[in-house]
């Protein structure tokens, strides 16, 4: 079986050596997250590299984000994005999100990130009320694991074809392959991937990128 290369500390510090363009602003938000409790909810810098990258190539303009965090991958996302981008971004936590719009700020990308408090089950709800499907060029899922499968739905309805749907920690630590662990992040992230693997709607690729990094392009 063609299966990835195991990836240890030192091969991750060489990728990280070798391929990371970093900024100082950047540096500096994933340092300031590392130091906050629940740090470990921070994609890692090769991430936001790949999924800006995403965003370049298939030309994003209109992206939503649920769940953000302390704003890590909408920062990236948002400094790939062409000077009339957008983010709509959704999460609950007026906390975290304080973080993120200083650098969004500090970025000078502030004017691209549309920040929408509350739950993110309601917002999209409304954007597709207020005729906004199709309309999304890319999509970020990175919330509450129970509700992936409702917030795939809606994003699938918002995205246009050949949008790009990206979904984070679908490989759970592997905790996913463990039988044994039925806690219900891990149950609900199952039910996901199995959905995913036959829905016949998208494209699809799960990649061992960061805690796995699930790729559903909309046909
Ligand atoms: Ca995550």
């Amino acid at each position: 079986m063609g299966r990835a290369v195991t990836m240890n500390e030192t091969l991750y510090r060489y990728l990280i050596d070798h391929s990371l363009r970093d900024l100082p602003v950047l540096r500096e938000l994933r340092e300031e997250t590392a130091k906050l409790p629940k740090a470990v909810m921070q994609i890692g810098a090769d991430q936001g590299q790949f999924m800006a990258l995403l965003a370049k190539l298939i030309g994003a303009k209109r992206c939503l984000e649920v769940g953000v965090f302390t704003g890590y991958s909408s920062l990236a996302v948002a400094l790939a994005l062409p000077a009339n981008g957008e983010i709509i971004a959704l999460d609950v936590s007026e906390e975290w999100t304080s973080v993120a719009r200083r650098y969004w700020k500090k970025a000078g990308v502030d004017q691209k990130i549309d920040l929408r408090l509350g739950p993110a089950l309601s917002t999209l709800d409304t954007l597709i009320s207020l005729r906004q499907s199709g309309r999304f060029d890319m999509a970020f899922i990175d919330a509450d694991k129970g509700n992936y499968l409702a917030y795939y739905e809606r994003c699938l309805e918002l995205v246009r074809a050949g949008g790009l749907i990206l979904v984070d920690n679908t490989l759970w630590s592997g905790d996913v392959a463990d039988p044994s662990k039925q806690e219900p992040d891990t149950v609900a992230l199952r039910a996901f991937n199995d959905a995913l693997h036959h829905d016949e709607r998208i494209d699809l690729a799960l990649l061992p990128v960061g805690d796995g990094l699930t790729l559903a392009r909309k046909r």
